[in-house]
This record gives structure tokens, sequence and C-alpha cells, in this order.
């Protein structure tokens, strides 16, 4: 709230807009902040401006405030919604699951019959397990690790997101004078307990080597998102997978690919099956559930075999939900119909719109840096490609706010941090119309 120092996109002009029509936002997240901390359920969320809007309905590409306003979603609920919104593929299974029984605590057939999908689209998959959310599987894959190498520690990227447990909450968006004044992890907030994370930056051979030669004997794995989503949409380099592929195996520890964005949104397989480049385990949490809270560890039986016996514990109360599961069940058979031929149009779409946006943005006369792949892409201000995590904080990130609050009044909802996600509902139309507000934003 308050006023704004930057005169791009005529931001005061479309902060007034905006509050005009969201007043019964403000109404509610006045309300919520007497009784929920912060008035938002995820702290990330806080950052909307002008406030964080209330919502009452989506469907498909479209999702619709409680004042009414209509907007053209490219959020899509921080990633999971890969068929977009309230989608008809899934209401009748969630519906009849819903007459049948929520939870079980117990077995059911839909848990085999999703597992059976998964293992035939992910190329790492010999066995999957279940959890609710992405923070928690990329815990059991860090705990399998230390089990097989009988080491404590592991390696992340700078820049990269693993969810908000102490062990990886670590290094995640370090501000400048963090990394000059710290050597070691960096805790995300206070109370956190120290990590044992060892970091190195991401497209940087020499910066894991280094780990390696200082730490290898310690090391259980090697955990990225094989492409840079929470910090920029940054692509592996060519042959940087396949290097982080041949380093842990010659030093005996394992690969995690973290697919929680990536994983059935880059493709079927995901960024393993994109890149060609098959890790020892992999975790998935958003498109997998299209909106529900389930999240999957797949591994190869060499790994998960230690789950299968019980030696290394994994337990939750809603594991492997009905409900949930009806919802994955539903979404992985449309993904995989036709050999997954839906995402072809899915990038092809999203290629147009991100090379539309970086078009209309140049010739207004912004430098702008576009990354990532069409299911989900990055849009920056900035005038150099990004490798790392340490590019991005050269990017104009107080221009693309007021960007994106130039695109709320044009009816156009984009995440704070430069995001895009597209899903299967949006359609060229939406893309000639999201296009059309790129330009109505710059005029
Ligand atoms: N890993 C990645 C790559 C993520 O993007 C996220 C969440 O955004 C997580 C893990 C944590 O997932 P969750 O928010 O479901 O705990």
């Amino acid at each position: 709230m308050g006023t704004y120092m930057h005169s791009d996109f005529r931001s005061q002009y479309r902060d007034a807009n905006v509050r005009k029509k969201t007043s019964g936002s403000l109404q509610r997240y006045e309300r919520a902040c007497k009784t929920l901390a912060g008035g938002v359920s995820s702290g990330l969320r806080r950052a909307a401006r002008p406030y964080p809007l209330f919502f009452d309905h989506g469907h498909g590409s479209q999702i619709v405030d409680v004042d009414g306003n209509a907007y053209l979603d490219y959020t899509l609920a921080w990633g999971p919604l890969i068929l977009g919104h309230s989608p008809e593929q899934l209401q009748g299974a969630l519906t009849s699951q819903v007459a049948k029984g929520l939870t079980f605590g117990a077995q059911h057939d839909l848990e085999y019959e999703v597992s059976e999908k998964l293992v035939a689209a992910i190329p790492c998959a010999d066995r999957v397990c279940y959890a609710n959310s992405g923070t928690e599987i990329v815990q059991v894959a860090l705990r399998l690790a230390r089990a097989i190498t009988g080491r404590p520690r592991f390696l992340k990227f700078e820049g990269h997101y693993h969810g908000w447990d102490d062990s990886v909450l670590v290094s995640y968006h370090p501000g400048p004078q963090q990394l000059e004044s710290q050597t070691g992890p960096v805790p995300g907030g206070i109370g956190q307990l120290e990590s044992r994370a060892i970091i190195a930056q991401w497209n940087d051979r020499d910066s894991v080597e280094r780990a390696f030669a200082e730490h290898g004997a310690e090391i259980s794995a090697i955990i990225c998102e094989p492409m840079l989503c929470n910090s920029g949409c940054i692509s592996p380099v060519p042959g940087f997978l396949e290097f982080l592929r041949k380093v842990t195996e010659s030093h005996g520890a394992l690969l995690i690919f973290d697919e929680v964005i990536t994983g059935f949104r880059l493709g079927l397989g995901g960024a393993q099956e994109f890149y060609r480049v098959t890790p020892d385990l992999a975790t998935y949490a958003k498109a997998v559930g299209a909106g529900t809270p389930v999240s999957v560890l797949a591994g190869k039986w060499e790994y998960m075999k230690w789950i299968a016996e019980g030696s290394v514990v994994h337990a939750g109360t809603l594991n492997g939900n009905p409900l949930c599961l009806a919802a994955a069940n539903a979404a992985l058979e449309y993904l995989a119909a036709n050999g997954g031929a839906v995402y072809e149009s899915l990038h092809r779409r999203g290629q147009r719109l991100r090379d539309g946006v970086r078009k209309i943005l140049t010739a207004a006369g912004h430098e702008v840096t576009v990354t990532g792949e069409g299911p989900a892409f990055g849009v920056h201000f900035v005038g150099h490609p990004l490798r790392n995590y340490r590019d991005t904080l050269h990017i104009d990130k107080a221009k693309y706010a007021d960007f994106s609050l130039a695109m709320l009044d044009e009816g156009v909802l984009l995440l704070p941090d430069g995001r895009w996600y597209t899903s299967t509902a949006h359609t060229d139309d939406d893309v000639d119309r999201t296009l059309a507000a790129v330009e109505q934003a710059t005029a």
C-alpha cells in the first residue's frame, strides 16, 4: 500500500484504477489480517500489488475476483493448474470420489492406478511414493540419499527453492549484502536450524567441482531445479545437466531433480525427458495434482527399495488420499492421451506468447530478456542473458512490478517475479488478448 516512486507504465494511474475496482478485496484483506497472520496463507503472497486480491472462482484460463473482475491467469496458483481452473476433465472424478469417501488412511485402487501412470511417464521411475507437498517430498528424497550413501550433507545451488524446511531454505534469495558478508548457506529467515547444505552456482561447473574437491566424502546428493524456475526461469546451459549426472556418478552421490515445477509441465516426462538426462530421484508436487495437494517421489528400484523395505521412514496421515489421487489420475490420463500430444500446443502457444511479449516491450524501448520455455518462462527488465541467481540481481524488479500492475489493470494476472505459466486451457485467442494488453500497458 502507499504511493510508488516509479513512473514506468503510468503506475500511479494504474494503481488508482486497480484500487477503484478491487475495493472488495481490500475490505476482505483488512478483515483477514485481524485473525489470519499477515492476511494470507503463504508468506510469498503478501508481495502482491496494490494488496493481495481475493478470488471467487476460476474457469479454464480465467480467474474472477470478489469484485467481479475477470483476469487471464498466468499465475496458475503458482504452477499447479496445468489444465487451468476447475478443469472439466477433473470435475466428474472429484465429485464421484467425494461421494465415495474423502480419505481412508488405507489402501485403495487409485494408489496403484496413479503409480502405474507415473512409472510409465517418468524416465527415472521404477517406483514412486506419495506425500502432500513439495516441501515434504524433498525431505524424503534427501533422507533417502543420506541413507543410501551414508553421507550427511547435500549440494544445492544458490537461488534454487526446494520448500521451506530449515535444511533447504538457504541461499534462496540472499541479498547483495548477505552475499558479501556471509560465507556458507544463508538462511531464508530467523529461527532456522543450521543447514548442512553446500552451496554452488547454477551453470557453473567450477563451483561444483570445487565443492566436491573440498567436501566430496560428505556429499550424499546434488539437488537442483533442472530449469531454475524460482529465480528467473533459467535453463541449464547445454551440457550442464549431463555434467551433474557425471560428477555425481563419479563421486558416488545421487542426482535429485526437483521437478515440483517442471514435472508434467515441460512434458509428460518432465525436465528429465525434455533435457534427456535421467536423475536417480525426482520430486513432483504441482502439475501432478492439477490443483490438489499431492506430491510424489520417483526413483530407481535400487534406491526406492529402502522405502519399500521400511528402513527409510516415509509416513503421513493423508498420503495417497483418494481425493487428490482422483484428480491426479484424471489429469495424468488427459495429459498422456495420444502420447502426450497436448504438450506440443502448450509449448507452441507459450512460445508465441513469450516472443510476442518480448517484441512489444522491446519495440516500446525497454531492455528485456526472456528466459525459459513455452509452458514456464520469465520476462525480465535486464539487458543481458541470465546464467544464474547472481545475474538476476541486476533485473529492474520495481519496473516489472509496475508492468504487472498495468497488466492487472488490463485484465491479466501475473506473478510478481517475472514468471509466466501457461496451461492447456489457454487458447490462441487468449494469447492475442494478452498481447493486446501488453500493447495497452506500454502505450
Ligand atoms: N520445490 C520447488 C522447485 C518448488 O517450486 C516448490 C514450491 O514452489 C517446492 C519445492 C515446495 O513445494 P510446496 O510449496 O508444495 O511445499
